[in-house]
């Protein structure tokens, strides 16, 4: 099943680059660039990947984000995530990036952008993989900063076809976001949001009612509230799933019990997604397999899985 899985034509639609950063490419990074890092081997920051909710995760994720400095550093980064599309038959991928991860310790915009953007046009030139990419902001920080960072990448407007919001959820609601987004779309990129994960069913309402987002990121509480489920199934709203993500980050105790199959059944469009998969235990094969394993996902579900996946890309 895993090879059938494997060969599947997908899109992946819920991605952090940063995310992808594996053990020994952070190694290698933090040697290349002399940077001192708290762990003594790459087994050893393995075994600190045990995360008891999402900020245990994105503590650590901020603190292995500081070995990518230069802009080869975020080519090599993304290069290595696009080696792993082309094994996994991922034929379209829109990952996101966190420019306030790294020009908050003075890592400038175009460094970041540059380095990233090469190596994504590389992909689509050498590997065939297409692209969009998303520049995301951290909802832990203020409005203002996000318009700060959106000011900083309007040169670059061109690079890339959407805004997100991510990072650390409760507390952090859409709304707080609201102009921002206005402002976004005014210069016609479209809008995507993490929601529903950790947060409630109403973050996912002012997700779409006030960001006006195109897909919901995670949004696997919808399943709480019927209304809202209603409408996602009636308006076919995308919801880029992250099964395995949503285990490690105990969103569900268990494989076994998460909601993804639920809610195709339903007619819901939900797609399967890795998230951080250096930091989850897997790609997207490794996330449809656990779903094949644990809830007797069949092929025709796969297939089914796989199709919204290309159906929901924004480009
Ligand atoms: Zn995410």
């Amino acid at each position: 099943m895993y090879d059938w899985l494997n060969a599947l034509p997908k899109a992946e639609l819920h991605l952090h680059l940063e995310g992808s950063l594996e053990p020994e490419l952070l190694f290698a990074l933090a040697e290349r660039n002399k940077i001192a890092l708290p762990w003594n081997d790459v087994e050893a920051l393995r075994s600190a990947y045990a995360f008891n909710n999402l900020q245990e995760f994105l503590d650590l994720y901020y603190a292995g984000a500081d070995v990518l400095r230069t802009e080869q550093d975020f080519y090599d980064l993304t290069w290595a995530y696009l080696l792993k599309c082309k094994a996994q038959n991922v034929i379209h991928t829109e990952p996101f990036f966190d420019p306030q991860t790294h020009t908050d310790r003075g890592i400038p915009f175009e460094v970041v952008l540059r380095g990233i953007k090469q190596a994504l046009v590389d992909g689509e030139k050498q590997l065939g993989i297409s692209h969009g990419l998303i520049l995301s902001f951290l909802r832990h920080l203020s409005e203002e900063e996000a318009f700060k960072t959106f000011e900083q990448a309007m040169p670059f407007r061109d690079a890339f076809i959407a805004v997100g919001l991510d990072s650390s959820e409760m507390g952090h609601p859409p709304r707080k976001f609201q102009r921002v987004f206005d402002k976004a779309r005014s210069e016609d990129l479209l809008t995507v949001a993490h929601a529903g994960e950790e947060g409630p069913p109403e973050y996912i309402w002012e997700a779409l009612d006030l960001l006006k987002i195109e897909r919901i990121d995670h949004g696997v509480r919808a399943i709480e509230d019927e209304r809202l489920m209603q409408r996602i199934i009636d308006e076919q709203i995308p919801l880029t799933v992250c099964p395995l993500s949503n285990t490690k980050l105990c969103v569900f105790d268990d494989m076994r019990q998460h909601n993804i199959l639920q809610m195709l059944e339903r007619g819901v469009k939900v797609t399967v997604n890795s998230d951080d998969p250096a930091y989850f235990g897997g790609y997207v094969t490794e996330n449809f397999a656990a779903l094949h394993h644990s809830l007797g996902m069949t092929q025709e579900q796969a297939k089914r899985l796989a199709q919204n996946s290309l159906d929901a890309r924004l480009v």
